[in-house]
């Protein structure tokens, strides 16, 4: 089995920002040389998690109020006493720090209303994330 993996850096502009890494994801894919496989995308960071869904602007409004309204800010957290971004993390579990996708001859088995997102809750932040491509 082959693996092979690329560490991508993104910069953040706002506080929550959606960042659609599709087409990066397909690229390390297509790098990669796995045509029978799978891929993980996979968060360094306590504040940004991945979800797959729709890249539709309004529903990518109502994905951030609906983690808002799930975690708003400083609602008397603990945690804020040390860095004052629960909600940022609370934010993050909600979503995961990783997708798994399938790869079929070369290609993300994603449907096509499907886009991979980072979703950074605490920016603007410099972060990262690795792509690993493990298959055949
Ligand atoms: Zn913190």
């Amino acid at each position: 089995m082959k693996v092979f993996r690329r560490t991508i850096r993104v910069k953040t502009s706002k506080p929550v920002e959606l960042i659609n890494v599709t087409g990066e994801v397909e690229e390390v894919v297509r790098e990669s040389g796995v045509r029978n496989g799978g891929v993980i995308v996979f968060s360094h960071h306590t504040t940004m998690g991945i979800y797959i869904n729709e890249d539709e602007e309004r529903l990518k409004r109502d994905i951030i109020d609906f983690l808002e309204k799930l975690a708003p800010k400083g609602a008397g957290y603990r945690h804020d006493e040390i860095d004052n971004n629960a909600h940022s993390h609370l934010r993050s579990i909600l979503l995961n720090p990783s997708v798994w996708i399938p790869v079929s001859d070369g290609r993300l088995m994603t449907g096509t209303w499907q886009s991979i997102f980072l979703a950074e809750f605490d920016g603007p932040r410099s972060r990262s994330y690795t792509v690993q491509v493990m298959g055949e």
